[in-house]
């Protein structure tokens, strides 16, 4: 990738605060995170944040957004962190609004990077994870001292100019780790494959968890061997989080959740686009 060389300035008199919305229910971001929204010049938003959280934002804030439609292109990251700057630039508090936590696959990461590079200051404010939301959510603890002591975080979908996988499947099959895959519904049939090829049992208790915590909420459970044959069957899609793990048998005792009780989120009315486009 081109290096950047930008000049760290002191005209800039903005911030950006790169703030983690949760999953979805509008009332599990952080109270940090509301006053920044409540106080900000500038809102810059992703497709997974709940409409309603816009509501908080003073009339004259410019609320921006860069997420992904459904099923169609989205913004370039570059032309995202150019919009940052360029709002920082112009001394405005910016708010970076991302589902869920900026640094967990959230390219929160290469957006602070951006905002180092050019010399406008920044804050990260975290936030409740979807792992930690479709645990929550499905009833099944991540960890419990019976049966799991470690959690490990997942993406089913790297960056494809990787070319091979970084993810070493293998070890993880031996970790004794529950495991929750993020962007993983599509390719879950090639992951639970590998997974047992490495010696993951395909019997090991699988849940997959659609737009959790919110009223959306679809879960569907299984094994290792049989939950991307059940997920396709129940027509779940993105966004979704797979929990594989001996912990995801206590979902019989300890699911809570009806769904008709969560958070509306709607992604029907989402604005379109005015950055340049790539295929992500
Ligand atoms: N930064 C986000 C993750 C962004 S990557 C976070 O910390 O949660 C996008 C992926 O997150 C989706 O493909 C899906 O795997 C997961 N995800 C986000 N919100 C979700 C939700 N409410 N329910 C289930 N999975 C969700």
């Amino acid at each position: 990738m081109k290096k950047r060389q930008e000049q760290k300035t002191d005209s800039l008199r903005g911030c950006v605060h790169l703030v983690g919305a949760g999953p979805g229910d509008p009332e599990l971001i952080t109270v940090r995170g509301r006053r920044l929204i409540e106080n900000c010049g500038a809102l810059v938003y992703d497709a997974l944040v709940n409409a309603e959280m816009l509501n908080w934002a003073r009339p004259d804030c410019r609320c921006i957004f860069v997420g992904k439609q459904p099923g169609q292109r989205c913004a370039t990251q570059e032309s995202i962190g150019d919009l940052l700057v360029a709002l920082a630039s112009e001394g405005l508090e910016v708010v970076r609004l991302k589902g869920g936590d900026p640094f967990v696959f959230g390219r929160g990461g290469e957006e602070a990077q951006r905002l180092q590079a050019a010399g406008v200051p920044f804050t990260v404010v975290p936030a409740v994870t979807a792992a930690l939301a479709a645990g929550a959510f499905a009833g099944i603890p991540l960890t419990h001292r019976e049966h799991s002591s470690a959690v490990t975080f997942v993406s089913g979908h790297e960056d494809p100019r990787k070319g091979e996988s970084t993810i070493n499947w293998e070890v993880l099959a031996r970790s004794g780790s529950t495991l929750c895959l993020y962007m993983a519904v599509g390719r879950l049939g090639a992951i639970a494959q590998r997974l047992q090829a490495a010696g993951l049992p395909g019997s090991t208790p699988a849940c997959a968890v659609q737009w959790a915590g919110t009223s959306r909420q679809k879960s569907v459970v299984g094994t290792l061997g049989n939950l991307s044959f059940r997920v396709a069957a129940a027509g779940l899609s993105s966004p979704a989080i797979i929990v594989i793990g001996e912990v995801v048998s206590l979902q019989q005792t300890l699911s809570w959740f009806s769904p008709e009780n969560g958070a509306d989120h709607a992604q029907d009315h989402l604005p379109p686009l005015e950055l340049p486009l790539a295929d992500c």
